[in-house]
């Protein structure tokens, strides 16, 4: 059976995948794994940014998806595309790739105690969100869905690290193509 791959990013604990991988397991029905490998990213370092260019990530992450569902990568690093300052992550609608930054995800970003409970949790709407663009979800107008767009932790904060009945549904048909 074909499963949805956790790709670690950088150098960092995959413990902190540990809770995550069940979540996705669960929103979207299939097996979730940890790859025992990692992707340096330096190859997609901007100096003129100190930030990583998502999309030359998600290139260079396609060929772990030739046996896999989906890839998600994690990434350590900071995350962006051209017109924005940064983002949470970035995904190719219909699949098979994603990547999902915790970089901005950590309370230490903003000068604040560390919250490794927070962190996890707002990973794991962020790994829900980005796989759900792999299965052709869109954003959703519902704030509490893991799908709702966020452009700050706030945001995230107030979703729920699963999908709202209707999106849950969608993306279960998406999950039937495979
Ligand atoms: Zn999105
Ligand atoms: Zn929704």
């Amino acid at each position: 059976m074909k499963m949805l791959e956790l790709l670690p990013i950088g150098s960092f604990d995959v413990r902190l995948l540990h809770d995550v991988a069940p979540a996705l397991a669960d929103a979207f029905r299939v097996p979730c794994h940890i790859l025992p490998v990692r992707v340096d990213p330096e190859f997609a370092f901007h100096p003129e940014r100190q930030q990583y260019h998502s999309s030359e990530i998600l290139q260079a992450i396609q060929p772990y998806a030739s046996c896999a569902w989906r890839v998600l990568g994690v990434a350590a690093v900071d995350l962006y595309i051209p017109i924005l300052t940064f983002v949470f992550g970035e995904a190719q609608m219909g699949g098979p790739c994603a990547v999902v930054s915790f970089h901005r995800l950590m309370q230490e970003f903003y000068g604040l105690p560390q919250d490794v409970d927070l962190l996890i949790d707002r990973l794991i709407k962020e790994s829900v969100h980005e796989v759900g663009h792999t299965v052709d979800l869109t954003h959703c107008d519902d704030y509490s869905c893991a799908m709702a767009p966020s452009h700050a932790v706030e945001w995230i904060d107030l979703k729920q690290p699963t999908l709202c009945a209707n999106c849950q549904s969608r993306a279960l048909e998406g999950v039937g193509q495979r």
